[in-house]
Order: structure tokens, then sequence, then C-alpha cells
């Protein structure tokens, strides 16, 4: 009979992410499909009950909370304390969380230090004759793997943006308080500030609905025979301005700074899609002077409605990677959709 137990922290406002309502929609999962198990929620942020009770509704029949300033911060020490704390509370069988940088280096730690095994990136949870299984892609996403294991317990991390997120009803949960002895060993490490890129120009948006795709085409030498990269770069961040879709780009576009050639200043190898780069999850695609060759292409795995524009009528797009292709300059499509955009916002 297995104990399931969700482990999740809580954001600064005390709210609880996305990415661990998947883990809890996860988690439920497995418990509606395990005869006699139980679901337990583990918290741990500054204060966790408005987080709690966010979910009440949902098949949860515990919840344990760590609470504290400690707890505030992402810190190895800290946050392996308090799962292991509330892992020996729950008396927990399979621990799922959501794969979170936070959590991602977390979870392998503890799974040592109880004696149990850690899988990460899994993207799926299914149980099948009584014994669950756990799906994950292996090879730059290219094959998929379903696995089981005796062992226990069981730390699952769900990637991020691959689950639907419970949508669990919020209500009044009674948390039963957990306590950590905490060395000032384990205290060492110390967050002193966050940087992050300015709100504009932070670029890669993985909730966005849109992926729009910059292949290197836009710095090329148009049929003008100039290259008109300015133009470019007002374009694209005209679109993205717009239509709050992140962006992505080929591997040979992001490269060009190395090469010395004109560039898109807003660019780097993070918004890199393929083999050598990202593998986002959107429900749309929009790729645009860029050619859909195979080591980009297969970054797109894991996205819905996917189309294209190319003025190469045998690119790779038109080789089955996109629903749609057009063969058409973008310049002046990106330029027609912006001007769209602005007048039905
Ligand atoms: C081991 C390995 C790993 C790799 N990993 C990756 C990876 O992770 N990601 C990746 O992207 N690539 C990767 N590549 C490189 C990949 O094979 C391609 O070289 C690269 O994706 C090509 O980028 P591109 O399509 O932007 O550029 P190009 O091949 O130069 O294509 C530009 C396209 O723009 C079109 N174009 C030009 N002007 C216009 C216009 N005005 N309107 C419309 N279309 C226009 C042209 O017709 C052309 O089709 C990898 C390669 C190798 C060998």
């Amino acid at each position: 009979m297995e104990t399931i137990l969700v482990l999740a922290h809580t954001e600064n406002d005390g709210s609880l992410a996305k990415s661990a309502r998947e883990a809890l929609h996860s988690a439920a999962t497995l418990h509606k499909s395990l005869a006699g198990s139980k679901l337990l929620v583990g918290l741990i942020g500054d204060n966790v009950q408005a987080a709690a009770n966010s979910i009440a509704a949902s098949p949860v029949t515990k919840y344990f909370g760590v609470t504290g300033t400690e707890f505030i911060q992402s810190r190895y020490a800290t946050d392996a304390a308090a799962a292991e704390a509330v892992f020996k509370a729950a008396q927990a069988t399979v621990v799922v969380a959501p794969a979170t940088s936070r959590w991602a280096r977390v979870l392998p730690g503890i799974a040592q230090r109880l004696g149990g095994r850690a899988d990460t990136h899994v993207t799926g949870v299914a149980v099948a004759d009584g014994k669950i299984s756990v799906s994950r892609w292996y090879y730059r996403q290219r094959m998929e793997g379903a696995l089981t294991r005796t062992q226990r317990p069981w730390f699952i991390g769900i990637d991020p943006g691959s689950q639907t997120a419970c949508d669990c009803g919020a209500g009044t949960a009674t948390v039963e308080m957990v306590a950590v002895n905490l060395t000032d060993a384990s205290k060492r490490t110390t967050v002193v500030g966050l940087r992050e890129p300015k709100a504009d120009a932070q670029t890669i948006r993985p909730d966005a609905q849109l992926l729009f795709v910059t292949g290197a085409g836009w710095t090329k030498k148009q049929a003008d025979g100039q290259t008109h990269v300015p133009e470019a770069e007002k374009l694209i961040l005209g679109f993205l301005k717009q239509s709050r879709a992140s962006l992505g780009s080929s591997k040979s576009l992001v490269d060009l700074g190395g090469e010395g050639q004109a560039v898109l200043p807003f660019l780097s190898h993070l918004n890199q899609i393929g083999q050598t780069g990202a593998t986002p999850r959107h429900a749309k695609g929009f790729s645009t002077c860029c050619h859909g060759e195979e080591p980009h292409t297969v970054g797109w795995r894991f996205i819905g409605e996917r189309r294209a524009i190319s003025l190469d009528p045998n690119c790779g797009w038109a080789r089955g990677k996109a629903d749609v292709l057009y063969v058409a300059d973008a310049f002046a499509v990106v330029s027609k959709v912006n001007e769209l955009l602005a007048a039905n916002p």
C-alpha cells in the first residue's frame, strides 16, 4: 500500500506555483489508481497555511508544514533537512515533487540519505497491474522510456509544464507542523539577492501559448542585396511585445555573434531550440526565416500546432515538420501581422 507524499515549496507571496499544482495532479492520478493508497502533502516556506488552504478541496488527507524564515530561500542544506523531516513524519513510500531548480538539486540527495531512488525529468506517471510506472525522454527527447521500481522510497521529480495543473479548489486545511533542528553549518549559504533581466528583456516565457522562432535568414542579404538587421530587430521585438510569445532561435542565428557578424542583441544561447538547445512546451509554434533542419526541429517535439515562413519551398518545414508552411518573405508577413495586432490588441 503506497503512501504518496507531494513535496512543494511556497512562493514568496505564500502561494503555490503552477509546477507544484502539476506535481499534485500527478500524485492525485496515482492515488486514484492505487487502491488503499494515501495522498499527503508537505509544504515548506515562511508560512504555508495559505498554500494549504488553496488546495484544501483536493483528495489530500493530511498536510505537513515546515515553516520559518530559514526556509524562504532555496538552499540545499535547509531544503534537504526540511524534506527529510516531512518525509519521516509522513512515512511516505513515494515522494512526488515539481522538478524546479530548487527541488531538482535536493531530491537525489535525500533519496541517497534515505536509501531510496530518485527519477528526474519525469513527464508522465501511470499505474498498470497495480504498479506505478513513470515515463521520461532520452537521447535529446527522441525516445520515451517507461520504468517501474520496486525500491522504496521512490522520489519522482515532475518536469514543470508537462502536466495539467490541479484545479483542486480552496477551503480550510489543518496543517501539522514538523520541527526541524537546523545546525549553524546548514545555514552557511546565504542568498544575497536576485539578479533578473528587466521584464521587457525577458524573452523566454515558458508559460506563453506561442513559441516564436527566429532563424538566421533575418540577418541574411535580402532581395535588394542588403541585410536589414535593425528592421529585423524592430519587427521581432514588436511581435513579441504584442503577442507575449516566448522567443526561440535556431543555432545558426545565436552563433552569429561569436562569428563577428551582425546580430540581434536580445538573443543568447538560452533561446536556442533543438538538439543542442532547449525542448520547450507550447501550444503553438511559429518559425520565421529558419530552414527547419532536423537538429533544430527535434527541439519542437512538444510544440502543438506548427507554422513556418520561409522563402524556400523545399526547406525542412515543407517535409512534414510543420502543419502549415507559408512560402513568403517574413519581413513582409511579420510587418503585416504586427500591424493587425496593433489594430486588434
Ligand atoms: C551536432 C549538431 C547539433 C545541432 N544543434 C542544433 C540546435 O540545437 N538547434 C538548431 O537550431 N540547430 C542546430 N544545429 C544546426 C542545424 O543543423 C542548422 O544548421 C541550423 O538550424 C540552421 O539555422 P537556420 O535555419 O536559422 O539558418 P539557415 O540554414 O541559414 O536558414 C535560413 C533560412 O531563412 C530563409 N530566409 C531568408 N530570408 C528570408 C525571408 N526574408 N523570409 C523568409 N525566410 C527567409 C532561407 O530561405 C533559409 O531557409 C546543429 C547541427 C549539428 C551538426
